[in-house]
């Protein structure tokens, strides 16, 4: 197939990176257009709604009473998790348990920003701590398989010990950080793919040396039927509900509790920044980047021409990054020319490898067909 003419959208900063993106007459990519149609009259429905957040306040705080706690919430010390402390806490009255998950590449600053939440706003917090040989063996087996999710392994320890936590302790209500503000724009399947574990076994058969006893795992099916629908698990995202301005949100953290900003998005740990910095964009030539300042321009954040000289600039400092690399790789026992030679060499998706695309694919188009997820994925 001919390589598709290069062409970025006259609204947002994506671009034909995203193999998959369509444009209108007036050159505006089908992620805007989307966000326009489907997103931002239900969205502006819930913000322009001051009872929206009060009556699930309340739904939540009489499903738990005589419990110690009415809700968990995932805790990463970035500024979405944090922010939605705040929010639950002080705005909605509620007694939420905060939940970490160490997965061994925590910059100290994430250590540092929980410590200050969890004791500014009097909260109790539990750390699970991931078992490092098993998480180990399970990222190698990744960057082995050459495909270009290589955050999967943490993401989905995180994802999958929270709701089974959640579930076995009968906490019924988990708190997202999901918010429309941030993630209207999310980085395409090709770039990230969702989270499928008939994909990391055999990611992990194919590569890994040891089996996985300990990892936490989560299907899609328990996550989207058997959690919600026969034990009663309710996610709600209160971060849509309130007038989420990134900026004042960064004050008042910073101001009330010594919450400390990161230089990106998702940079609170440090093989997510080696992953998203350097990994993805060089091997793949997919920058995430242009997604999380997509979202500011569509929420009126940033100007799309400080959107593009932003992306002029080195993903991360280079000197920072060979320093990285050098830490991963011991970490994971790879030499640097090992870890060299798998971003030089093939690339591959998760259809080199068994997985459950099918059954994704329909459960995605279920959801956008019930009116559950208004979001676009491809
Ligand atoms: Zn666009």
């Amino acid at each position: 197939m001919s390589e598709r003419e290069y062409q970025r959208c006259t609204r947002c900063v994506m671009d034909t990176t995203d193999k998959k993106i369509t444009f209108d007459d007036k050159g505006i990519c089908d992620w805007c257009n989307d966000y326009n149609c489907n997103i931002l009259p239900s969205w502006n429905a819930i913000k322009n709604n001051p009872d929206a957040l009060k009556q699930m306040a309340e739904e939540i705080r009489k499903a738990g009473e005589g419990q110690k706690y009415d809700c968990i919430i995932g805790m990463s010390g970035g500024m979405d998790s944090s922010y939605l402390c705040y929010v639950a806490k002080e705005l909605m009255g509620l007694r939420p348990l905060l939940y970490v998950v160490e997965t061994g590449w925590n910059l100290k600053v994430a250590d540092k920003n929980i410590d200050c939440i969890a004791k500014g706003l009097k909260l109790d917090l539990i750390k699970d701590v991931v078992d490092w040989e098993e998480m180990k063996d399970l990222q190698r087996a990744f960057l082995y398989s050459q495909v270009p999710y290589q955050d999967f392994p943490q993401d989905h320890a995180i994802f999958a010990s929270l709701y089974n936590y959640a579930v076995k302790h009968h906490i019924r209500y988990v708190l997202t950080g999901a918010n429309n503000a941030t993630e209207c724009i999310r980085p395409p399947m090709e770039w990230v793919y969702i989270n499928d574990l008939k994909f990391m076994r055999d990611v992990h058969k194919k590569f890994g040396k040891h089996p996985l006893k300990r990892f936490p795992t989560c299907s899609m099916f328990k996550y989207r039927i058997i959690y919600p629908i026969f034990k009663g698990m309710k996610r709600i995202a209160p971060l849509n509900m309130v007038d989420y301005d990134k900026n004042k949100a960064k004050v008042l953290l910073q101001e009330k509790y010594g919450w400390e900003p990161y230089t990106n998005k998702h940079y609170e740990d440090i093989f997510t920044r080696f992953y998203e910095g350097y990994y993805l964009p060089v091997k793949f030539g997919y920058d995430k980047r242009k997604c999380y300042l997509s979202n500011e321009i569509l929420n009126g954040n940033i100007s799309r021409d400080d959107a593009l000289e932003q992306l002029e600039q080195d993903p991360y400092d280079p000197a920072q990054m060979e320093e990285d690399k050098r830490f991963i790789a011991e970490k994971l026992g790879m030499s640097v020319e090992e870890f060299d030679k798998i971003i030089a060499g093939e690339k591959k998706t998760y259809g080199d490898y068994r997985n459950s695309i099918g059954f994704v694919k329909f459960g995605i188009w279920a959801l956008r067909v019930l009116g559950i997820e208004k979001k676009q994925f491809r």
